[in-house]
């Protein structure tokens, strides 16, 4: 799903598209999906053409504490800025007005909305998701997701080897 820069009038242009659900690459072979995604924002031509606008969707992706795969809903704001110099294909971020403002080079013909969002998803997804945030984890002793049930490692553990002197001593 492209947008044509000739589409972009002298005022111009809004945006307001669904992106269908699609599996997107982390590093190496994880992939999460990525479910149905609102795009929505305002195109405007000033010195290259600048891009600000929303994404609403929400991205299925392993808990990082009990590795259970769960829904996170995400709400997005970008703020572009494409400039048209193919010679450059480096990528710069830059402050403008407070507001992060990232730099991206493009050919000038068309912008890439699939590739858009997949970078601003990307982007927004948590460092260390949670499936919740009192997710009790694995149990490091036999692996039992702790949000589903109890194991008897717990009982072991919570057992002060102090105590368990006077427990032999009585
Ligand atoms: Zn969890
Ligand atoms: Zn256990």
């Amino acid at each position: 799903m492209y947008i044509e820069t000739k589409e972009i009038g002298p005022e111009g242009l809004i945006v307001d598209r669904v992106i269908e659900a699609f599996q997107l690459r982390l590093r190496d072979s994880e992939e999460i999906r990525v479910g149905r995604s609102r795009l929505s924002g305002e195109l405007l031509k000033a010195g290259g053409i600048s891009f600000s606008g929303d994404i609403e969707t929400s991205a299925t992706l392993p808990c990082s504490r009990c590795l259970e795969s769960y829904p996170l809903p995400l709400d997005l704001h970008f703020n572009l800025l494409y400039t048209v110099r193919p010679e450059h294909a480096t990528r710069t971020e830059s402050r403008v007005d407070e507001e992060r403002v990232t730099m991206t080079q493009f050919d000038g013909g068309r912008i890439d909305l699939a590739a858009l969002l997949a970078e601003q998803v990307y982007l927004g997804l948590p460092l260390k998701p949670l499936c919740r945030a009192d997710c009790r984890g694995l149990c490091p002793q036999c692996g039992t997701n702790r949000n589903q049930g109890t194991c008897g490692c717990q009982e072991a553990r919570a057992e002060d080897p102090r105590l368990l002197i006077f427990k032999k001593l009585l």
